[in-house]
């Protein structure tokens, strides 16, 4: 007969280590809490991997007059990560890396570029500045590009890096469970012998299904956004910039990252990627190409090899006409919350409001932590481009 595990009383369960579980697991532990992490795959796999890893301030918000609400919460975000850098917030990113300090707005001439520059000093003050092109860096002179240059101040992370420092001083609570499992997380959990005050799901997608095999999905409305991400190895130097068109989208969002063996990709976003996930990935890279003709006519891409990544963006449902929400939205069930951040920026505000939920229900960090070494540990997934096919136009 099968031997059940010995009964484990712990204070919290999360399912799902993307940004959000994490940075909740992290901070949670931190404090003192006995908690438990529990991965399907492998830790950031999802859409955390697959972000571009930018700390938002709200400006690509306030360039689709989107100022309001959604700018004035995201403004404060930057600091937020930023203190976590220095080792000083509720999660420790001391040993992560930044891909870059801040950004770069490129905008052609006689494109709205008066009015972006109104409307982002309004909105965010001295975060946003025009840089003379004298200043330019000789990189962005060598692109040939004609227009202007807006400074923001807006870093960019090493997204892996971020995920290791926040879940290696824990592993032995990060754990693996299958799919089947994963799938019926109450039972899992039943059959394993482990109880906790409060469970929670920040497995993106998945989670509107469990609410679903939970009775509990009664108000909850999510959306999903695909997407077809474009890579280009071999790019020429390093570059974090939006070229912004005539939509609210960007043309193309660029950030740039290292593969395993040290070559510079170019990780494309924006509207170069607003595509359905199935969508003939030359249509990416012969959007891309057009952009770059137009913005960086300087440039010889003809050595460059070329991947996709076609990923779902998954969020609780706006009100706001398919516009992401605000904030980050959390449903909530009998012992049960269901959590998507909306972005990668927003995760110390979705621990914050978690954290606000278990303090209602007294739910205190017991300063203890449970055995979990008969679980199966869960690995770091790869970025995208560590594990893409290659191709040559
Ligand atoms: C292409 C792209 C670019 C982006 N760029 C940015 C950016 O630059 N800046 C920004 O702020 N935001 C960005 N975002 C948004 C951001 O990536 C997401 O909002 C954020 O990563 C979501 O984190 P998450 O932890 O909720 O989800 P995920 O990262 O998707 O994590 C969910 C995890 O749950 C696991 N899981 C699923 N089901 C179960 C289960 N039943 N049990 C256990 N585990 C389970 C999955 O395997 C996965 O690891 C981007 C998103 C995409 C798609």
């Amino acid at each position: 007969m099968e031997k059940s595990p010995k009964g484990r009383n712990i204070d919290v369960v999360i399912f799902g280590a993307g940004i959000a579980g994490l940075w909740t697991f992290h901070a949670l532990k931190k404090r003192g809490y006995d908690v438990l992490l529990l991965e399907r795959d492998e830790i950031g796999c999802g859409q955390t991997l697959a972000s571009q890893g930018i700390i938002h301030s709200g400006l690509k918000f306030s360039l689709a007059g989107k100022v309001s609400s959604l700018a004035k919460t995201i403004s404060a975000m930057p600091d937020r990560w930023r203190e976590a850098l220095d080792g000083k917030g509720n999660v420790d990113l001391s040993q992560a890396q930044v891909n870059a300090q801040s950004q770069h707005l490129m905008i052609p001439p006689g494109f709205f570029g008066g009015l972006t520059k109104i409307v982002t000093q309004k909105a965010l003050g001295e975060s946003v500045r025009s840089v003379p092109q004298k200043e330019w860096s000789a990189d962005v002179q060598s692109t040939g590009f004609k227009g202007s240059v807006i400074f923001m101040n807006e870093p960019v992370l090493d997204v892996p890096s971020v995920l290791r420092a926040l879940a290696t001083p824990y592993m032995d609570c990060i754990k693996k469970i299958g799919h089947e499992e994963a799938d019926a997380p109450f039972d899992f959990l039943k059959k394993q012998n482990i109880t906790a005050k409060q469970i929670i799901f920040t497995s993106a997608k998945s989670n509107h299904n469990i609410a679903q095999y939970a009775d509990e999905a009664n108000g909850l409305e999510t959306q999903h956004r695909p997407l077809l991400q474009g890579m280009l190895r071999g790019a020429p130097f390093d570059l974090f910039a939006h070229l912004v068109g005539k939509t609210d989208k960007p043309v193309a969002s660029i950030t740039t990252h290292k593969t395993e063996n040290g070559e510079r990709v170019w990780y494309l976003g924006g509207g170069v990627a607003e595509r359905a996930k199935d969508a003939n990935p030359d249509d990416v890279y012969r959007n891309a190409l057009a952009a770059f003709k137009s913005y960086l006519p300087q440039i010889d891409f003809s050595d460059a090899v070329w991947a996709t990544l076609p990923i779902d963006r998954v969020e609780g449902k706006s009100n706001t006409d398919g516009w992401m929400p605000d904030t980050p939205t959390i449903h909530h069930g009998e012992n049960a919350l269901y959590c998507w951040p909306t972005k990668l920026t927003f995760a110390p505000l979705l621990y914050d409001m978690i954290q606000v939920d278990l303090d209602k229900k007294g739910i205190s960090p017991s300063c203890t932590s449970s055995d979990f070494s008969d679980l199966p540990q869960a690995a770091f997934a790869k970025p995208p481009w560590d594990k893409c096919d290659w191709v040559k136009l």
